[in-house]
């Protein structure tokens, strides 16, 4: 599994890849995929593994149950607000992609995700945890370090370790200590 060092911030081209996408879109609607599966894909889809994917997987999914379970009725339509990896990981986790124009983007520096029910309205609105936030940044930050050193050398070994476990966690925490879900109403 190659490891790129994909800042959390910009690395996106989600045009182009609908196929993908909408047979995702419809794996993800028959419902019991599981978590492995899901990330394999997205790093399929999104083209290397990186923190700001995971996010916006952990970010879609959650936002998707929370809409359920608050009773969300018809197609569900995503709003990101910032232009980067995330993105990909929302297209996966919620099952809401570009192609099928379920996802608007509206980059404003901001990892926060509105899902809207577009039978009845009900909203949620999604963010990262500190915690969750932090690791991300930490992830960036060694991947800058292990670049500087000689490939395969034992320290670069130990620093891209370091970063899979934080991948690892990001990926299989509880919900709630990766991401915050609130219910918002619709203006
Ligand atoms: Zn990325």
């Amino acid at each position: 599994m190659p490891i790129n060092y994909c800042k959390i911030l910009p690395c996106v081209a989600f045009a182009g890849v609908m196929s993908l996408a909408v047979s995702w879109s419809s794996a993800l609607a028959a419902g019991a995929q599981p978590a492995s599966t899901l990330y394999s894909q997205l790093e399929t889809f999104h083209g290397h593994v990186c923190a700001g994917s995971i996010f916006g997987a952990r970010l879609g999914l959650a936002a998707k149950e929370a809409l359920k379970e608050a009773g969300g009725t018809g197609k569900f339509t995503a709003r990101y607000y910032d232009l980067s990896c995330p993105v990909d990981g929302i297209q996966v986790g919620a099952g809401t992609t570009y192609g099928n124009a379920a996802l608007v983007v509206e980059d404003r520096d901001e990892h926060r995700l509105i899902l809207t029910a577009d039978g009845n309205k009900r909203q949620v609105e999604a963010r990262l945890t500190k915690k969750a936030e932090e690791l991300g940044l930490r992830s960036r930050d060694l991947g800058k370090k292990a670049r500087a050193l000689p490939e395969g050398s034992p320290e670069r070994r130990r620093l891209e370790q370091e970063i899979e476990e934080i991948y690892g966690w990001l990926r299989t925490a509880p919900t709630a200590e990766v991401v915050t879900v609130v219910h918002v109403s619709r203006r």
